[in-house]
């Protein structure tokens, strides 16, 4: 794969699981790295960790603004920060669906807005998308989650229309499940988590949960300018369970 020695990358959520890996990955492969978190302390020195809000627009405008000022431009930006709420319909109030879409979706566009102008005078310029799998299929009790993952495959699609002309690529990677912190702080609530591990690895047709680093390398490869050609793509990272 192409270095990205020269390139700036930011990360938004940055400062756990996928982003971290993925802010590693890219440092590990020669670019300069932002994270944007609510909580960027206690990261390594190869990554310059800002603070910021992905549902506050000024925070996002400034962190941008200081990411060109101390890292030299903008270059790729991946929109990774999320969060999740369990439940159906029936159980998630009014105020989870504004919170979760806030974050999720509205977020994503937010940050993209306030990189766009920095994007624009990058001569890679690439932005990727964290979906997730249930945007495809029914996760159990995830029903705002995976509304607002559909949605997110949607802004994928329309953001790679609109950009295209300036050379901007759009894309999304949908995870399946992925061994994060989330991940095993949710297994702790159970009275075996040991077994419940097992029994979600055996879930997945490859016998195993999806790593942060697989994630990351996914997200690499659409960043580069080896993919190019591709643009308002999603790329399954799932194990194989979405289709087999
Ligand atoms: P995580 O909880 O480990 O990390 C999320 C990070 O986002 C945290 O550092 C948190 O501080 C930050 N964050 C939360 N709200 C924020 C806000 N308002 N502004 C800025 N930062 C904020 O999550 P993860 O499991 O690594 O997931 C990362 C992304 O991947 C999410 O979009 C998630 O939906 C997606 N995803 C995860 C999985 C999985 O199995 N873990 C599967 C599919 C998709």
């Amino acid at each position: 794969m192409s270095t990205f020695d020269g390139l700036v990358a930011v990360v938004t959520g940055g400062a756990s699981g996928i982003g971290l890996a993925t802010a590693h990955a890219f440092a590990a492969a020669g670019a300069r790295v932002a994270v944007l978190d609510l909580n960027p302390e206690g990261l390594a020195p190869s990554l310059t960790g800002i603070r910021a809000d992905v549902t506050d627009h000024d925070s996002l405008e400034a962190a941008m603004a200081e990411v060109v000022e101390r890292l030299g431009g903008l270059d790729i930006l991946v929109n990774n920060a999320g969060i999740s709420a369990i439940g159906t319909v029936e159980e998630l109030p009014d105020t989870e669906w504004t919170r979760v879409l806030d974050v999720n979706v509205t977020g994503m566009a937010r940050a993209s807005a306030a990189a766009l102008p920095h994007l624009r005078r990058s001569a890679h310029p690439a932005i990727v998308n964290l979906c997730s799998i249930g945007a495809l299929n029914g996760l159990p009790r995830r029903a705002l989650y995976n509304a607002s993952k559909g949605a997110v495959l949607a802004l994928t699609y329309a953001m790679a229309t609109d950009h295209i002309a300036e050379g901007i690529r759009v894309n999304a990677v949908s995870p399946g499940t992925v061994f994060t912190p989330f991940v095993e702080n949710f297994l702790q609530k159970f009275d075996d988590p040991e077994s419940e591990r097992a029994a979600l690895d055996a879930r997945q047709a490859t016998g195993r949960m999806v790593t942060p680093e697989e994630v990351a390398g996914a997200i690499l490869y659409l960043a580069s300018p080896d993919s190019g050609s591709t643009t308002g793509t999603a790329l399954e990272v799932d194990g194989g369970v979405t289709h087999l």
